[in-house]
């Protein structure tokens, strides 16, 4: 294993428990862009304090994910065996719950759970392994033997590939056991919403959510709901479960209607107009029309991707999220929520939090934040930035 000098604030990072190594990090950072995908490298630092491991892995966020920082603990099958049933030991919960309740969550969160690059999901026994390098793809026999043996109820695997492929290659595919039923339907919270492994980067659900759907549920009695960047309708059916008396699902996809209907059949509700609309529109034209005539809403839930282009628009999150926020008070009743969500990594939860309170004490509706969201349990971040992407928060209007 060879050994690689970091730089003092690279350093001060790593052993304050952060994971993430860039290019910049090394003191020699042309040594750094020869490094080979999957080797194991050790770090140190000038003084010798440091003496990390890490493996290679190029993916948006760096170049390597630190996986301990013990001198006896090396990489092989045992330490991932390990991670892997620490990480199945935090959820246990769930895999031996009622599975009336919720059968689909994250087993296994990359670097949160001390091996980064790579995400696992559980769907009702099938699992979907998310690989965002090709370093630590160079794995996956490990990953698979060591998961079969620590989960034999296992019925069927996808994988999704993340990263640059070979002309051969396939981004997602059914590797091993049975194929999932098309759709899949799984529980959260005893809400029913269909799946699809194996045909898209995205599966029906985002699992991080579940809180803000519970949320959702819980406060939508009798409201009035607007779901923008609806995709599958999730947060309007769980809304609808919860009691909404409307609810307006917006996403500029074609799919959602077809889906989101499916989602409310599945739970014994027809999503039929005037009760439960899904409208394929731009989210910017909708808020348009919607301030021209003076619709409001009791609950509105916004959680748009962090970049978002359409012919008209680029919405970039950093950038625009305080102008669609003023747009959004606007269409909030007076004793109603608004809900503001953005999984943008580059988004600081500070500068969120501060740039929408902002937009809301200057408003003239007096919002005040209620609430706020990060990622749930079964997706622990590590101490990166980068690692805690997701930030949701709840303003409420006085008058
Ligand atoms: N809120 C959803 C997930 C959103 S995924 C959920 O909880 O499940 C992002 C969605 O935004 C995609 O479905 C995409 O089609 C949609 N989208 C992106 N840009 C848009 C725009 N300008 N107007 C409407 N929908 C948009």
């Amino acid at each position: 294993m060879k050994r690689y000098r970091l730089r003092p604030l690279a350093t001060k990072r790593i052993l304050a428990g952060e994971r993430l190594i860039t290019i910049d990090d090394f003191e020699q950072t042309e040594q750094a862009e020869h490094l080979e995908e999957g080797m194991v490298i050790m770090l140190s630092d000038a003084d010798r304090r440091l003496n990390a491991k890490a493996l290679v892995g190029r993916q948006n966020k760096g170049l390597a994910w630190v996986f301990t920082n013990e001198q006896d603990e090396f990489w092989d099958e045992e330490l991932l065996t390990q991670r892997l049933e620490a990480a199945i030991e935090i959820r246990q919960k769930f895999l031996s719950e009622d599975q009336s309740v919720t059968t689909a969550f994250r087993l296994f969160n990359g670097e949160g759970d001390g091996i980064g690059g790579v995400t696992i999901d559980w769907y009702e026994a099938y699992i979907q392994f998310n690989w965002y390098s090709r370093g630590i793809y160079e794995y996956r026999e490990w990953f698979v033997a060591a998961l079969q043996e620590l989960l034999p109820n296992i019925k069927g695997i996808y994988e999704t590939k993340r990263f640059k492929l070979f002309d051969n290659e396939s981004a997602i595919a059914h590797t091993s056991g049975e194929a999932a039923p098309q759709p899949l339907v799984i529980k959260e919270n005893s809400i029913e919403y269909a799946v699809y492994l194996g045909e898209d980067w995205m599966t029906g659900i985002f699992l991080d959510q579940r809180e803000v759907r519970s949320f959702v549920q819980t406060q939508a009695q009798d409201l009035n709901v607007l779901n923008l960047f609806s995709y599958t309708g999730a947060f309007s059916v769980a809304a609808a479960v919860g009691g909404a008396a409307k609810t307006v699902s917006i996403d500029v996809a074609n799919r959602s209607v077809e889906k989101t209907k499916e989602q409310f059949a599945l739970n014994g509700i027809d999503a039929q107009p005037p009760q439960h609309e899904v409208r394929v529109m731009d989210v910017f034209d909708y808020v348009n029309y919607a301030k021209r005539h003076n619709l409001t809403f009791d609950l509105v839930v916004c959680d748009p991707p962090s970049f978002a282009r359409t012919k008209k628009r680029l919405f970039k999150a950093e950038k625009d999220y305080a102008q669609l926020a003023q747009d959004l008070f606007d269409l909030t009743a007076p004793g109603g929520l608004c809900i503001l969500s953005t999984n943008h990594s580059g988004y600081k939860k500070e500068a969120f939090i501060n740039e929408m309170s902002q937009v809301g004490r200057s408003h003239s509706g007096h919002f005040q934040m209620i609430q706020s969201y990060g990622l749930p349990f079964d997706f622990p971040a590590s101490l990166d930035a980068e690692s805690h992407y997701l930030k949701v928060l709840v303003f409420y209007r006085n008058n």
